[in-house]
């Protein structure tokens, strides 16, 4: 497989200070079924409460209502609508913090399954003697991690030590992009402190920010080792160590049509436009917008978008027509693929796509590399 590196064709540089939003008016949290909601229209709830079966509130405040609102896979999901009176009040009092030192492995996945976290329970269930923690960020003018890896580095590291410790492992490796040099001499000032932990710099290939990608370029398939990244460890260290449920995103606003590109510490559930109103954005007409980064994200309606999870970046983006020319069977976008997938083939047989689907991560590496600017990603971008 070859590896291919993105070109940076604008100099978009991320301010390197992160900007807070916890106070929009109103907040929208997705409630994947009304059946299970726990309070009704005009009561108030506290921070963390639970407002529908694992549901929990990001904020305090008083229920208005239920509205439709998009997620970042262009959804349209139902919300609970808090107005937040921004005091982040909690119904009990938080019990005693612990130290990390105090939790056995087994305390670590119980409270982590309490909150229905179920994605990094599953990858400790099945730690063996190996942990990677991945640091890499694929999306170009995407500054999450890097942000992460320079404003948190103590807590980052303390947290993976914390893992080596309790899940009694033999290798912790923290692996970072070469090219991030800030984050890298960051880490390496701190590292002293833990050093049982390896730090691995990797080459600036797209496709390694997949931990799966990841896993088969470090130690070719090799099931004995798992892979978390830096928001997992952020989720760990918040409920175990401030006895805290992770209610914030770092998201990316950035983009031509931005003035000052950054990264900003985001309340779930806040709608975009509020995130924007923090943003200075160009004037003019020519521009779009692009959520989750240029190669994998798509082009969105804002009005409705709320901050979920899954959102990771916003871009201020100029409007292009891009033209299909004619396949030129040079073969790249099969060389490229990590998953071993012949994309031109798909793409002309799409009787066969659906199979294919599994596989592919939709990455779009295919296209970004296709000479002939064909569309190839089977996945598509929904
Ligand atoms: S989008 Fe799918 S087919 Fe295309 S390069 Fe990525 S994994 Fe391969
Ligand atoms: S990269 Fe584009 S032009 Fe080259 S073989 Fe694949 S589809 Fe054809």
């Amino acid at each position: 497989m070859r590896y291919v590196s993105l070109k940076n064709d604008y100099d978009l540089k991320v301010s390197s200070y992160i900007t807070d939003i916890i106070n929009a008016a109103f907040i929208y949290v997705p409630i994947n079924d009304l059946k299970t909601l726990k309070i009704k229209s005009n009561d108030y709830v506290y921070k963390e409460q639970e407002i529908a079966t694992n549901v929990f509130s990001p904020v305090s405040g008083t229920i208005v209502g239920i509205k439709e609102c998009l997620n970042a896979h262009n959804k349209l999901v139902k919300t609970l609508v808090i107005k937040n009176d921004g005091k982040e009040r909690f119904e009990n009092p938080k019990l005693n913090k612990k130290s990390f030192k105090s939790y056995t492995k087994e305390e670590v996945i119980s409270i982590l399954n309490t909150f229905n976290l179920t994605k990094i329970v599953n990858i400790l269930k099945k730690i063996k003697k190996s942990l990677i923690i991945n640091g890499i960020e694929d999306e170009i003018y995407v500054a999450n991690k890097v942000m992460i890896l320079e404003k948190k580095t103590d807590l980052i590291l303390e947290t993976i030590d914390f893992l080596r410790q309790t899940f009694n492992l033999e290798n912790t490796l923290l692996v970072l992009k070469n090219s991030d040099t800030n984050s890298i001499s960051k880490i390496y000032n701190n590292v002293g402190r833990y050093p049982k932990i390896k730090i691995k710099l990797v080459p600036d290939y797209y496709g390694l920010e997949d931990n799966l990608n990841l896993q088969n370029y470090l130690f070719k398939e090799n099931k004995n080792i798992s892979v978390l990244d830096l928001n997992d460890l952020l989720v760990i260290y918040n409920l175990l160590k401030n006895n805290k449920l992770t209610t914030k995103k770092y998201i990316t606003v950035s983009g031509v049509g931005v003035n000052s590109p950054k990264v900003i510490n985001v309340k779930l559930g806040t709608s975009v436009i509020d995130v924007l109103k923090k943003v200075s954005l160009k004037k003019g007409k020519d521009y779009i917008v692009i959520i989750n980064g240029l190669m994998t994200g798509r082009q969105i309606d804002i009005t409705k978008l709320i901050v979920t999870e899954d959102l990771e970046s916003i871009f201020i983006w100029k409007k292009e027509n891009l033209k299909e020319d004619m396949c030129l069977n040079c073969g790249l976008c099969y060389d490229c693929c990590p998953r071993g997938i012949n994309p031109k083939y798909i793409h002309e047989h799409q009787d066969i796509a659906k199979k294919y689907l599994d596989r592919c991560n939709g990455c779009n590496l295919c296209s970004y590399v296709c000479p002939s600017k064909i569309d190839l990603n089977p996945k598509g971008k929904d």
